[in-house]
Formats: structure tokens, C-alpha cells, sequence
């Protein structure tokens, strides 16, 4: 089986082809070299199923994608981006969810990942009604953190809302969901994509441009919600929703943070280059910049992933 590496972002080098020979020398795993458990989920294209590789038993998630299925519905190109873009993202970030290998059969695609047994974010929003201050500063450090490292990685997500963020054993945060990214430099095209109406930022709609400050906007939109248990954007309708992401329109409930309240109107600026953390595509120094909010006051930003976990309340 093909481990994933650096090299296998690059197809056309002679380090990818040295990768692929090597690994068609070694035995390709399979579905049958796991034992399946319970259904993790259901996306519209796939199955996530609880898996522990038999050798090892060690314990994975494995989406599983029906190639009928894929190709009806023309969705081939969305799969092939989460790949690449999961192993241009490689396994070094704690906040970005480990694709470890893929293998396919005469039916199926099988992308084997890191299990991550908590559930999305937004189940646990609506069962909480929303998140304290607490947790939400603690996950909105962990989305940024995450996103530094993606974005230094030339990969911008495009599509994160609480359904793509996924609580792992000690509640800690893990981005997923690749399938709507854009790959800077890659052989890969960007799809013209219109991502979740609550959480698209306004040059998407209007321009069908995106860029790294895409997911600042977004980060705006999911601090709102995990603080307010509400959509900082809603309309009646997906096109009123969209009219009032163009206008900026969204007002605070009656006593919300004011560091927060402050930190989410500089998220939320139309001009993409105007956001907080906006910077040039290599400099940190945006990032930085939104680190340093004072609603992150008291985030100790280089044990974020160690240190305990506040209360989940
Ligand atoms: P859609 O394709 O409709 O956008 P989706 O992207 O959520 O759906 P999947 O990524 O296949 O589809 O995920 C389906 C479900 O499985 C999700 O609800 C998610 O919570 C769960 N899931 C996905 N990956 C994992 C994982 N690594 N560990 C645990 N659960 C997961």
C-alpha cells in the first residue's frame, strides 16, 4: 500500500514515480485487512465506518465512496481534491484531520483516517444551545492555529462550518472535509464552487473568488454561532441569506463579549485583504495579528494541543 508521503503531491516528479514503483513492489492493503465496526456517519457520496486494521489494531475511520455513485453524480473531481489536498496537508497537524492510506477495489474508493469519535461540532452546538466563552475562545484558537498551518500548506478550505469540525476523544478540534478545497499550485483545477450559504463569504458569491481570507470570513461565522447558538447570516430563503452575506447584514444578540463582538466585525469586513489575519499569501504576519486579538487573551498558543481541554459547557 501506498504510505503517503511529501512526494505523492507530486505526480509528475521522479520522486512520485519512484513512490508508486516501490509501493506496487509492496502488498497493497485492503478493505479485508480491517475489521469493520459500527457507521460513523453518511455523507452524500459515502459511508464512514469504524475500522480497526487487523495487524495492529490500531483503530481508523474509513470513507468509503461508491465509483457508480461518483460517477453518476460527476463528483470524481471532489474526491481527488480531498486526496490531494489531505496529502499536501500530510499528518503533521493535530487540528487537521490524518488521511493515512487509500486503496480502491472494482467498487469502492477507501480513504483510511484518523477516527475521530466526538462527533461535529454542530451536534454539539445544538445540544448545548452554544458554547461558553471559554470553549468557544479555546476552538476558534484551535480553527486559527489549523488554518495557518493549511494555509501555509497553499490549501484553503472553502466550505468550514461546524459540520466539518469534528471533536476527537478529548474533545480537542479536527478539520475535515477537503472535498470543496482549493490547491494552490496543484495540477488540479479549481472548481467553481458556491460553498454553505451561512458561511460563504461575500467575493464568492459575487466574483467566485476565494482566498485564504475565505476561511477568515468563515471563522467569523462559527465564533458567532458557537458564542450565540445562532447563524450570524439567516434569511427565509438560501438567496436571502446570500443578499444578506453580500450587505454585510447580520446584527449581536443583547449582551455579547465585547472582545469577541470586536474580534468577529474584523472577520467580517467585506474587503478580503481588510480582514483580520488577512495577509500576503507567505507572510504569518497577518495570522499573527489575529493571535493577538485580545479575545485570545489567555490561549497559551504553543501547548494548545496538549494542555487540557477546557469544559466542554
Ligand atoms: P457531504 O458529502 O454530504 O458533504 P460529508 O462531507 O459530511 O457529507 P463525509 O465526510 O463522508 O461526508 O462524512 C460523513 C459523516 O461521517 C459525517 O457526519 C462525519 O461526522 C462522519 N465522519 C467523517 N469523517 C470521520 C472521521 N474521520 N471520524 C469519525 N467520523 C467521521
Amino acid at each position: 500500500t501506498k504510505e503517503l508521503g511529501v512526494a505523492d503531491d507530486l505526480p509528475k516528479s521522479r520522486a512520485a514515480s519512484k513512490v508508486r514503483s516501490k509501493s506496487r513492489v509492496r502488498n497493497e492493503l485492503s478493505i479485508d485487512d480491517f475489521s469493520i465496526g459500527e457507521t460513523l456517519g453518511e455523507g452524500s457520496y459515502s459511508t464512514v465506518l469504524k475500522a480497526t486494521l487487523r495487524k495492529t489494531g490500531k483503530k481508523y475511520a474509513i470513507k468509503v465512496l461508491d465509483k457508480t455513485h461518483l460517477a453518476r453524480k460527476n463528483k470524481s473531481f471532489t474526491v481527488k481534491v480531498e486526496r490531494l489536498a489531505l496529502i499536501r496537508l500530510g499528518r503533521a497537524h493535530p487540528g487537521v484531520i490524518s488521511l493515512y492510506w487509500t486503496f480502491q477495489d472494482d467498487y469502492s474508493l477507501y480513504f483510511v483516517l484518523d477516527l475521530v469519535p466526538n462527533g461535529e461540532m454542530q451536534s454539539l452546538i445544538s445540544r448545548m444551545g452554544s458554547l461558553s466563552l471559554r470553549c468557544s475562545q479555546y476552538y476558534a484558537a484551535q480553527i486559527v492555529d489549523a488554518l495557518e498551518y493549511m494555509h501555509s500548506k497553499g490549501v484553503i478550505h472553502r466550505d468550514l462550518k461546524p459540520e466539518n469540525l469534528l471533536l476527537d476523544a478529548s474533545y480537542r478540534l479536527k478539520i475535515a472535509d477537503f472535498g470543496t478545497a482549493k490547491i494552490l499550485n496543484a495540477d488540479v483545477e479549481a472548481e467553481r464552487f458556491v460553498g454553505t450559504a451561512q458561511y460563504i463569504a461575500p467575493e464568492l458569491i459575487v466574483a467566485n473568488e476565494s482566498s485564504e481570507s475565505s476561511d477568515l470570513w468563515a471563522l467569523g461565522c462559527v465564533l458567532y454561532q458557537m458564542i450565540s447558538g445562532r447563524f450570524a447570516f439567516s434569511g427565509l430563503s438560501e438567496y436571502l441569506t446570500l443578499q444578506k452575506v453580500k450587505q454585510v447584514e447580520y446584527t449581536f444578540p443583547e449582551g455579547f463579549d465585547q472582545n469577541a463582538k470586536d474580534l468577529i466585525q474584523r472577520l467580517l469586513v467585506r474587503e478580503p485583504t481588510q480582514r483580520l489575519g488577512a495577509g500576503t499569501p507567505d507572510s504569518s504576519s497577518g495570522m499573527s495579528a489575529l493571535r493577538s486579538h485580545i479575545f485570545f487573551d489567555g490561549i497559551d498558543w504553543t501547548n494548545l494541543w496538549t494542555n487540557p481541554v477546557p469544559p466542554i459547557e
